[in-house]
C-alpha cells in the first residue's frame, strides 16, 4: 500500500461531497495551518466554480439516498480558533456558504470576546459564538474535550474525551440529532466508540471511501498554504474524481 492517500489530490469517493479542512484564517499568522483572509476568498471562490455548491451541513448525511445529484463542498474548521470567526465567517457569508465548526469543548470560554487575547493559538471562539454560529444557520461539531491522541489514550480516557466533546456541543446548540465529529490530528482508533448515526470526520489520512461504508471514518482533504497557484487544478482532479464511476 502506497501512502498516496496522505496527498491532498485525493478528494472524496465518487459521487460522496467533497470535505475541505481549515484551521486559522488570519493576516498575520505565518504558518501552515494559516491563510490569509485574501486567500480564503480565492480560495472559497475557486472551490465553488470548479468543483460545485457548499453542502449545507443540516444537509450531512451518511445515508446512501441523501446523496447529491452533483459534486458539493462541506467546509470544515478544527479547533475552533477565534480567528475563524473574525476572517474566514465574513467570506463564507459573501458567498453564502455556511461551514462546520469543530471545538475543543474544554477550551471553549463562555463568552468568547470577554477578554483579549492577541496569540491566535489562544483565542478560542466562546459558547456565546458557536450559538451564534448556529443561529446563522452554521453547525457546531465535537473535536475532543482537550484535543488529545484518541489512539494513545487509555479507554476510560478515549471514552470521556469523546463522550464528554459531543455532550457540551449537543448542549450548546439545543437540537437533537447526532453531533459531527472530528479526530484530532486524524488519528482515528480501531473502536472510535462514536453513537449511532455520528459522521466521524478525520484527516487526508483517511481513505477515500464512501461515507455509507464506513461513516467514523470520512475523509477530508484541504488547500495548501502557499500553493495558491495549484488550487485549480487540485479543485478539478477532485470535481472529475467525483465523476469517475457511473452512480
Ligand atoms: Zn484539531
Amino acid at each position: 500500500m502506497t501512502d498516496a492517500h496522505l496527498h491532498p489530490w485525493l478528494g472524496s469517493a465518487p459521487g460522496w461531497p467533497l470535505v475541505l479542512y481549515f484551521h486559522h484564517v488570519h493576516p498575520t499568522l505565518d504558518h501552515y495551518t494559516s491563510l490569509t483572509p485574501d486567500s480564503f476568498a480565492r480560495g472559497v471562490e475557486t472551490v465553488l466554480k470548479t468543483v460545485g455548491p457548499a453542502l449545507a451541513p443540516p444537509d450531512v448525511s451518511t445515508d446512501p439516498a441523501s446523496r447529491p445529484e452533483q459534486p458539493t463542498v462541506l467546509f470544515t474548521f478544527d479547533d475552533g480558533y477565534r480567528d475563524t470567526i473574525e476572517h474566514a465567517l465574513p467570506v463564507l457569508d459573501a458567498f453564502g456558504v455556511r461551514a462546520l465548526f469543530f471545538l475543543i469543548t474544554d477550551r471553549v470560554p463562555e463568552v468568547g470576546g470577554a477578554r483579549a487575547v492577541d496569540d491566535p493559538w489562544q483565542a478560542y471562539l466562546g459558547w456565546d459564538d458557536a450559538r451564534h454560529l448556529e443561529r446563522a444557520g452554521h453547525r457546531i461539531g465535537a473535536h475532543t474535550r482537550n484535543h488529545v491522541k484518541l489512539t494513545e489514550v487509555d479507554a476510560e480516557t478515549r471514552r470521556r474525551e469523546v463522550d464528554g466533546s459531543i455532550e457540551a456541543v449537543s448542549a450548546a446548540r439545543h437540537r437533537t440529532g447526532p453531533v459531527p465529529f472530528a479526530y484530532p490530528y486524524g488519528l482515528v482508533p480501531a473502536d472510535p466508540g462514536l453513537p449511532a448515526g455520528t459522521a466521524g470526520f478525520g484527516t487526508v489520512k483517511a481513505p477515500a471511501r464512501p461515507w455509507s461504508a464506513d461513516p467514523a471514518r470520512i475523509r477530508r482533504t484541504y488547500l495548501p498554504t502557499n500553493a495558491d497557484d495549484d488550487w485549480a487544478a487540485l479543485c478539478r482532479g477532485w470535481r472529475d474524481q467525483w465523476w469517475a464511476s457511473s452512480r
